[in-house]
């Protein structure tokens, strides 16, 4: 029996690495498929259109194709270094935009006193991206979304090592049961359907948390929206000067 359960622990981390590269991927084509779908409903030239429109089916076979892939393995290494919030959020923003449509309203809050946390950059972006599309995902007729940070004192008795800031994700959207709540952090739990859901965005955000010397929360009330919040361990920028050159900043050139 011991046996057995080390080969599923095996199995199941294997899993959650293979599947977050693939989530991690659709995320991406996402963006180009987002992009493209721009592109047909601005441009009126019909060579431009025919290859946008190329391009976006091939982001839709690419969709189906990562669902499946279950192949490789990343390297879930973090590299831990003092991240500047507010460029962090124009990121998010920037990479957002395009897979929000016009129906959704998205803001940013930063506090006066928040300037850096500590944390891997591309990860952390990957994992605001993935409370991003959640939240539009729970607002189909259109709403608001929030990005806030603020620093604080976590509500997990465990964190003791200095300060933290709070970086949090709201949606007025449609909100989850507590049956859904009490899995949503589970690899692979998705209400979203075959082919539309992976159920890795919620335990990416979870475990890079956690890796990161922070905590995921998450609250929500069916029918009024979504919180979810990552709490991580404050850095300040005088420390991110003295880095050597910052690791990649933008998961889509890694
Ligand atoms: P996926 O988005 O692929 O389903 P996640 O792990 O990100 O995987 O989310 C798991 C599930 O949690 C979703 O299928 C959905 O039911 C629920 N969920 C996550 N975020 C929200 C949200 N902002 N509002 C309502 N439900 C949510």
């Amino acid at each position: 029996a011991q046996q057995a359960m080390v080969q599923f622990q095996k199995m199941e981390s294997l899993g959650r690495l293979t599947g977050g590269v693939a989530h991690d991927f659709n995320n991406l084509l996402n963006i180009v498929q987002g992009t493209m779908e721009l592109i047909l409903m601005m441009s009126k030239d019909d060579a431009v259109r025919a290859r946008a429109q190329t391009a976006k089916a091939a982001c839709e076979r690419g969709a189906k194709l990562t669902a499946q892939l279950l192949t490789f393995a990343r390297n879930q290494t973090l590299d831990l270094r003092p991240l500047p919030v507010a460029p962090l959020f124009d990121a998010v923003t920037e990479l957002a935009r395009p897979l929000l449509g016009h129906s959704i309203e998205l803001l940013c809050s930063i506090g006066p006193d928040v300037d850096c946390v500590l944390a891997d950059a591309s990860q952390m972006e990957m994992a605001l991206l993935n409370l991003v599309i959640n939240a539009r995902d729970a607002m189909p007729e259109g709403g608001r979304l929030i990005m806030r940070a603020s620093r604080g004192k976590p509500p997990d008795a465990l964190l003791t090592k200095g300060d933290y800031v709070r970086l949090a994700v709201s949606d007025n959207g449609a909100g989850m049961p507590e049956d859904v709540m009490a899995k949503v952090f589970e690899p692979f739990f998705t209400t979203k359907g075959v082919g539309k859901g992976t159920g890795l965005g919620l335990s990416q955000v979870y475990g890079m948390a956690q890796q990161s010397g922070g905590i995921a929360r998450i609250e929500s009330a069916p029918g009024h929206g979504t919180t979810v919040e990552i709490w991580l361990p404050a850095a300040t920028a005088e420390a991110a000067e003295r880095q050597p050159e910052p690791a990649a900043r933008n998961a889509l050139q890694g």
